[in-house]
């Protein structure tokens, strides 16, 4: 089934700013879509609304949870370029967060993080703190941090754009590996050209502004 469909959407900011649209959007469930497009032309736009960070102008913006259509965030993992850690929290701690925030603690929750931190590969760093990481490693606490809620759908802004190229492509490697093995429907930010053909199964293309879909390219077929 769909994971994600917009209708007609627009964002018009209170200053003004045609940012987006009218876009219409259909992402299927388990799909590993790739939005590229230049610096302006309303990514992050776009996927604050799929988020529900942001309301639309005009337009729906449906996202689907086990087939139950739903607004909000629950079902959602969102990466950020900047890996916004409290920096007096621990790795595990950090993780934790969601879980807080959604009232889970428990042995569950801790099973949970342990699951979220194996995952991204910092088993051994849930005791240290992010300045004694590398801009790699905080990349991916805050991967794990999304991941930690189990959601259906992760929404990555830009996450390795900030990373040195050998760094950003090991990352790239591990994201494949983890989308292979949790089937989860991932729509990843870019403007790189390399990093939307290397990782998703389709490239969508945006105009410069407002954003508007402009090409897109089919690179694999999708998972059944
Ligand atoms: P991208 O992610 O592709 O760089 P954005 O979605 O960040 O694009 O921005 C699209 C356009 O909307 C830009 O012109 C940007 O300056 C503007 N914009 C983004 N966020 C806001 C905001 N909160 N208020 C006003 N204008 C914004
Ligand atoms: P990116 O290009 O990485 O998407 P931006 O630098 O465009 O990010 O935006 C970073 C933050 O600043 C976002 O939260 C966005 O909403 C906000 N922002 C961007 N452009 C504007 C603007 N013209 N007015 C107000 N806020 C803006």
């Amino acid at each position: 089934g769909l994971a994600v469909r917009l209708r007609g959407v627009t964002k018009i900011y209170d200053s003004g700013v045609a940012a987006l649209g009218p876009l219409d959007l259909d992402v299927v469930s388990g799909e590993f879509v790739a939005l590229l497009g230049p610096s302006g032309c309303g990514k992050s736009t776009a996927l604050r609304l799929i988020a529900g960070l942001a309301a639309p102008s005009a337009g729906t913006v449906e996202v689907s949870h086990h087939g139950a259509q739903r607004r909000g965030s629950h079902s959602i993992g969102f990466v950020f370029q900047e890996p916004t850690l409290m920096p007096w929290a621990t790795v595990r701690d950090n993780v934790r967060l969601p879980l807080k925030l959604a009232r889970a603690t428990g042995g569950d929750a801790e099973t949970r993080i342990d699951a979220a931190l194996d995952q991204v590969g910092l088993a051994d760093f849930a005791r240290a703190y992010p300045r004694e990481l590398s801009g790699g490693m905080k990349m991916r606490v805050s991967l794990a941090r999304a991941l930690v809620t189990d959601p259906d759908i992760l929404l990555m802004d830009e996450p390795f754009a900030a990373l040195d190229e050998i760094t950003r492509f090991r990352l790239n490697n591990d994201l494949l590996a983890l989308w292979r093995d949790l089937h989860k429907t991932v729509i990843f930010v870019t403007h790189s050209v390399f990093e939307s053909v290397y990782l998703s199964q389709r490239v969508i293309v945006m105009t410069a502004r407002p954003g508007r879909i402009g090409a897109e390219f089919r690179i694999t077929s999708p998972e059944p």
